[in-house]
Formats: structure tokens, sequence, C-alpha cells
């Protein structure tokens, strides 16, 4: 962070004017050497290079779908690699990050999470994502809907998001910063307590504990009457706005009974809106299908008949396989 820097300086000897020329080369020249530093004294960057060699990160791979949504393969020191997204819009530029290589969630539809976890990425790991991201233009919007459950890997993912947010760093809005979760309440209360504008999702995908459970295991260790007044709370408190994320997936949660008793559970929190996403198909569940578009307007309908604030999200990249998570909000009619 930022300040943490101050101390080192003054540790040897050096002006604390160097923090700012130091979070400058990082984070406006995209330096991937402390040699290429070159405001900074010849012998600091020695030193730098020895104790706070920069993460190794490497684009490993790159695939670019029609709409000119990007995926980038990143790889790190260990071998382990996640994927980051970057989605182009008429007014916003949105990378979609990662914060753990594979997910321990488990959700039934999610490709993330079909293999299990393999570890969480650390902050600089994180903020890596996010400097070969820039690289292809100004990322306006960070949503954190990538692999991994960042409620799982708080502190490191938290830290990542803090230095982005930085003033004296890259200086993104924490407004245009959004965090997703499952559903893994203690975070709720942790993000609260930040103080920060940070946006919160919430991956909802199912309205009765039974059906929830099934799709998303987290749900047996959080159900909805935890996890519903842990969201009222939040809201209550920070008084921002949650997005209930909902992927309608044909045939499983998409009847105009699941619609209802989604408007009835999502009445429970103040301020919060749904998302509605139709599935992206995933390999290992070729059971699942997309809903037709007429399934998703019933959908939208009902939840607007019953006040509540609802958009229909496109699908993003898919021809590149970006696509899960990765989707485009689109504003439904207003009534
Ligand atoms: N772990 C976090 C963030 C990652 S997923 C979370 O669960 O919120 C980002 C979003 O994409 C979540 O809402 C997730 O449920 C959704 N998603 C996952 N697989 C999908 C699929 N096959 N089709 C559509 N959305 C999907």
């Amino acid at each position: 962070m930022p300040d943490e820097w101050k101390p080192i300086l003054k540790e040897r000897g050096l002006r604390p004017f160097r923090a700012d020329q130091i979070l400058q080369s990082l984070y406006r020249d995209y330096i991937t050497d402390w040699d290429q530093a070159t405001t900074l004294p010849k012998d600091f960057r020695e030193t730098l290079k020895t104790e706070f060699p920069l993460t190794e990160s490497e684009v490993m791979a790159e695939d670019v779908a029609q709409d000119g949504t990007r995926k980038l393969l990143i790889r790190y020191a260990d071998g382990e690699c996640v994927e980051t997204v970057l989605i182009p819009a008429r007014d916003r530029f949105t990378q979609c990050i990662s914060t753990q290589v594979g997910c321990a969630m488990g959700c039934a539809f999610c490709a993330s999470g079909s293999k299990g976890v393999v570890r969480s990425l650390k902050a600089d790991e994180i903020v890596a994502e996010y400097l070969a991201g820039r690289r292809y233009g100004e990322i306006t919007n960070i949503v954190v809907m990538g692999m991994g459950e960042p409620f799982a890997n708080y502190d490191e993912t938290l830290r990542a998001l803090k230095l982005i947010n930085a003033g004296k760093g890259p200086n993104l809005g924490a407004r245009h910063i959004t965090l997703s979760t499952c559903g893994v309440v203690p975070g709720f209360e942790r993000l609260a307590a930040e103080g920060i504008q940070f946006e919160l999702s919430v991956s909802l995908h199912a309205a009765n504990d039974k059906l929830r459970s099934e799709l998303m295991p987290v749900n047996r260790k959080w159900p909805l009457d935890v996890l519903l007044p842990a969201c009222a709370d939040y809201t209550n408190r920070t008084k921002r706005i949650i997005t209930f994320e909902y992927t309608v997936i044909d045939g499983v949660n998409s009847s105009r009974a699941d619609a209802e008793e989604l408007a009835r559970q999502v009445r429970r929190v103040p301020m919060a809106k749904v998302n509605l996403i139709p599935l992206s198909p995933v390999d290992h569940r070729p059971d699942f299908h997309t809903p037709s578009d007429a399934t998703m307007l019933m959908f939208l309908d009902v939840l607007m008949r019953a006040g509540v604030q609802t958009m229909l999200r496109r699908s993003r990249g898919k021809d590149a396989s970006a696509a899960c998570g990765q989707l485009r909000l689109r504003k439904a009619p207003q009534k």
C-alpha cells in the first residue's frame, strides 16, 4: 500500500517523495523490472530488486471473441494460471478478475468450481491481473466475478482492491469495483465494517433452500434464513444496494413459481436489485440448458410486477469461452 513504503524509505535514509515515484513507476509506467524505475537512485533500485522482487506473471495466451471480449491466461511464478476477461462496451471497459486458482464452492453450473480449488491468489497476483489488463486500455470497471470466491480469500482480495483504488496508485473509484460472493456470510459483516464503497453482488440462483443447496453447496452452511438477513443487515448498515445474481437454468429454476418465490425472498432485503443471467452452457453439465428469451422475459415481468428492480444481462465472449460470469449489464425497460 502507498503508506507502507514510507517507513521502508525512512529506514534507508530516503525521502518520503520517493514513495510517489515508486507508485508512479509501478502503476503509471507499468515497469516490469526495477531497473526501469529510472527516477530512483541506482543503488536503491538494486535493494528493491533483492528485497521487493516484482510479482512474476506472464500472459500465456489470449483469445478474442467476435464481440471484442478478450480473455487472458495469466501464469504466476509457480506455474499456476488464472483467467481474466476484458469486456469492452460503448462507455466502459470492464475487467473481470479471478481471486483463486479454481474454486472450492462447487456450484453445479459453474466451470471454475468443477475441479476444486488449487490455491488462493496473493494480493500482488490479483493486482498483476489488473496491470496485465491495463495494457489493452484504461480499465473503467472491475468485477470480481472470475475464478474463485472472493470472501474465501478475503484479506488478499481486499488488499488488492484497496491498492487498485488507492489515490496514489491506479486510483480506480470504489464504486467502479464490484465484489461478487456466492454467500459466504462472514464476509458481509467484514465488508460493511471496511467503510469502503465497493459494490456488492450476491449469487442467489435459487429462492428456496432445497434447490439452492442442490445447486450451491455453500447454502448448506449458510441457508437463506441466514444469508438474506445478513444481506439486509449489510444494506441497512452501509446504505448500499446489493445486487442479486440469478442465473436462469432452463427447467431447473426457471418456472413462474420460481420467479414469484424469488421476488418474495428479494423483498426481504431493503435496497436490493436483481440481475437475470441466462445460463452459459458448461461442459461438465450437458443436462443444463440456456433458457429461451421468452422465459427470461417472463422472469423479468414477474419480478418487475412485484416491484423488484431487475436487469437482464446478456452473455459476452461465448466463442472465446469467456462467458461464465463475464456478462454485460443491460437495463431492462423500466415501467
Ligand atoms: N464466487 C463468486 C464470483 C464468481 S462467479 C460468486 O459466486 O459470486 C460470477 C457469477 O457468474 C456468479 O453469479 C456465478 O454464479 C455466475 N455463473 C457461474 N457459472 C455460470 C454459468 N454457467 N452461466 C451463467 N452464470 C454463471
